[in-house]
């Protein structure tokens, strides 16, 4: 069974997960059909920045964790490499070609065993969490069992989408520490109940429920979303459905980065807008009622971090500011930078 829906010419084609075969030995490469494409075709002219070709997701079979089992990791490849290896053995005829074979299959089996590139996309996210459950979970049955009554976490942590800069590995934040907000160029645009609701509903979440103790919003190095909001000529014509009208959030920053860096090359003025553009969401924290409550109260704090990943350092600092009417950035003060 398929739907279509056709939403502003951009065709998106469903296919029923039902449809396709569910239940297979986990020892099988699953088929991977893509079940959700996007059909460009009806599109005249795809956006620049887009990547013009089909997206696909949802892969089958569905998992079902029930069926898996922490010994289905490694010790199942060696299993069906000595079964395979017996197998061909037995034909003596095909020695040479079953040795190939063999290595074949064994080459294909380590580059998943052994964390490199995995041979499908489920297969990496079953042992992805096998790993998780067998070396984490299950050897933190306290921190668990108390993470299964609630959260508290200290921190709200904002950060870029960039695959590259999880702060939960950057920073060894761990499960339960920080309730965190990642979105293209680790932007936090001013208090506005119509066209930011989800960050509003996340930081409103985070200070008023949570309580939060401290929000740290975090920029890195080569941030695309960063360099898009410096080469995006804002001048009436876009050339995305999205991502100028999210990362202007940081015009400010750029202003500033411009109007001070004018003769800097582009990666240096991107660098500074990097950092700049923290500060402007640091800024904009200040418009949300609650966040000012907090700081008021000295419930809450507010800080600035970037991570560099060409350098391999991160600098941590915290804001100055007045909250006398007009609400403004006063000062910005390094106060750490850690680079071992
Ligand atoms: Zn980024």
């Amino acid at each position: 069974m398929s739907t279509t829906a056709s939403i502003n010419s951009w065709c998106l084609t469903s296919t029923s997960p039902s449809a396709q075969s569910s239940t297979s030995s986990l020892r099988r490469r699953p088929t991977l059909r893509p079940s959700i494409v996007a059909n460009l075709n009806s599109s005249p002219s795809p956006p620049t920045l887009i990547r013009n070709h089909p997206v696909f997701a949802a892969p089958t079979p569905l998992l079902n964790p029930s069926n898996w089992r922490e010994d289905m990791g490694d010790k199942s490849y060696e299993e069906a490499i000595e079964a395979l290896k017996k197998l061909l053995s037995e034909k003596g005829e095909l020695k040479a070609v079953a040795a190939a074979k063999v290595d074949r299959v064994t080459a294909e089996l380590k580059t998943t065993s052994a964390g490199g590139k995995p041979s499908d996309s489920v297969e990496r996210l079953k042992e992805g969490f096998i790993y998780f459950k067998r070396e984490k979970y299950e050897k933190n049955p306290a921190l668990y069992a108390e993470l299964a009554k609630g959260q508290s976490p200290k921190y709200m942590i904002v950060a870029c989408s960039d695959s590259r800069v999880c702060p939960s590995h950057v920073l060894d934040i761990q499960p339960g520490e920080a309730f965190v907000v990642r979105n293209v160029a680790n932007m936090v645009p001013p208090y506005d109940q119509i066209k930011y609701s989800g960050i509003g509903a996340a930081i409103e979440y985070a200070v008023l429920h949570l309580k939060v103790q401290e929000i740290v919003v975090i920029g890195h190095s080569a941030c695309g979303g960063i360099k898009g909001l410096m080469s995006f000529p804002y001048d009436g014509t876009t050339s995305t459905d999205f991502i100028e009208d999210w990362v202007k959030i940081g015009k400010p920053a750029k202003a500033k980065v411009l109007a001070e860096n004018r003769g800097e090359p582009m990666g240096v003025q991107c660098t500074y807008c990097e950092k700049e553009a923290v500060n402007v969401s640091l800024g904009n924290l200040l418009s949300y009622p609650f966040v000012r409550d907090g700081l008021v109260k000295k419930t809450l704090a507010l800080k600035g971090g970037y991570y560099d990943f060409i350098k391999g350092s991160f600098e941590l600092w915290s804001l100055q500011f007045e909250l006398s009417t007009p609400l403004s950035v006063k000062d910005v003060a390094t106060i750490l930078h850690w680079k071992l």
